[in-house]
């Protein structure tokens, strides 16, 4: 069945990749974004398609449309961007939630949060679960996301227990791939874009900490998966891929398959900075049979490709 999807944050790396999904499914898609992180060259193949639609919104503003899912995935994800300009980034979540929320709730559609693996902070549980609440500093530079993300959740909750609104939340860990801009600032574009330009690549700390990559195609997968339960599951339910690595780990295979002369300096771990990351994804395992395929090397290979491209 053809349906009239929104997603917001369309135009930005994640957006757009679930953009090219739906509209390839069949599905009328109206991408709304601001275009502060997100960029038109990410949509642009799809603009041809009468399927699809692109509305320059800011989601801090109530927004009436007629729709039947929502996907909001507006909020700048990297920590260079979203410490910008704080307070917009709280904004972003927090009336951007209450406007897609009041969306929803009017025309009665499914509504799925982009939540993410910030909500459990510099975690004490290892590997994370659902049900751990976190341990975020409310007061920190990473606070304007990660308590905007965790206010997020809370209102989606509240619609659902309040207005009986049909919601889905997922935690979303470490994602990369093609589309993520050249200056995201995230840490897989960073080395990649440094290894391709001969350029140093920037470790910051000792790089003994652990991240998690999830490759785009596989998270995108969980987002239509999650979306199409029908049994009432609303999660929160986490996305990710489970293996585990040290930043230097990736460090040393991207530089190894960008080959060039780059050599590793060491900068200042940023305030706040999670020493650990791994998500336990037995939820998704279970009520989505989900769980992610596609190998570090391959996902960084496909990623190299890309700024390759866009380098030359
Ligand atoms: P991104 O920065 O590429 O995309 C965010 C998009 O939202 C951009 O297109 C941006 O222009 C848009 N946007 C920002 N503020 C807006 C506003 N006020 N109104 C309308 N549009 C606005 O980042 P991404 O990696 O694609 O992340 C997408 C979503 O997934 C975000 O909500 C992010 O928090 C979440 N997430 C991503 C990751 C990841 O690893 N990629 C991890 C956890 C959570
Ligand atoms: N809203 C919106 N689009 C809609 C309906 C509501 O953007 O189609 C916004 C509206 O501006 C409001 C918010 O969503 O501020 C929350 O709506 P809700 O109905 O929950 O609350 P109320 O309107 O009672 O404040
Ligand atoms: N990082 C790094 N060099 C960079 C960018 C990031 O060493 O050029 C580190 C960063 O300090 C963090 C990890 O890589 O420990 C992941 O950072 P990213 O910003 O990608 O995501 P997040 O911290 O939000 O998980």
């Amino acid at each position: 069945m053809s349906l009239r999807i929104t997603v917001t944050g369309g135009a930005g790396f994640l957006g757009s990749h679930l953009c090219d999904r739906l509209v390839a499914e069949g599905h009328e898609v109206l991408c709304v974004d601001n275009f502060f992180t997100g960029r038109r060259a990410n949509v642009t193949q799809l603009l041809p398609n009468a399927n699809f639609e692109v509305l320059r919104h800011d989601v801090t503003f109530p927004l009436y449309v007629e729709t039947d899912h929502i996907y909001n995935l507006a909020c700048p994800a990297s920590p260079i961007h979203y410490q910008f300009d704080p307070v917009q980034t709280t904004k972003t979540s927090v009336h951007g939630a209450i406007n897609m929320l009041g969306l929803a709730k009017r025309v009665k559609a499914r509504i799925l949060q982009a939540s993410t693996s910030e909500v459990y902070g510099d975690p004490e549980v290892h590997p994370q679960i659902e049900s751990y609440w976190g341990r975020v500093n409310p007061v920190g530079p990473r606070s304007c996301y990660d308590e905007g993300k965790r206010c997020a959740e809370t209102l989606f909750f509240d619609y659902r227990r309040q207005h009986g609104l049909d919601i889905k939340v997922v935690r979303i860990f470490n994602t990369y791939g093609p589309r993520m801009a050249l200056n995201d600032g995230r840490v897989v574009s960073n080395f990649i874009v440094q290894a391709l330009k001969g350029d140093d690549i920037t470790i910051y700390g000792d790089g003994n900490q652990t991240r998690s990559f999830c490759y785009v195609d596989d998270l995108v997968d969980g987002f239509l998966k999650m979306m199409g339960t029908e049994n009432g599951f609303c999660g929160p339910v986490n996305l990710g891929n489970p293996v585990e690595f040290t930043i230097a780990e990736l460090a040393e295979k991207v530089v190894s398959l960008c080959g060039g002369r780059s050599k590793v300096v060491y900068q200042p771990l940023p305030q706040d900075d999670p020493q650990q990351r791994q998500p336990d994804i037995s939820v998704a395992r279970e009520r989505l049979e989900w769980e992610p395929k596609v190998a570090l090397s391959d996902g960084l290979k496909e990623t190299i490709g890309y700024f390759r491209k866009v380098l030359a």
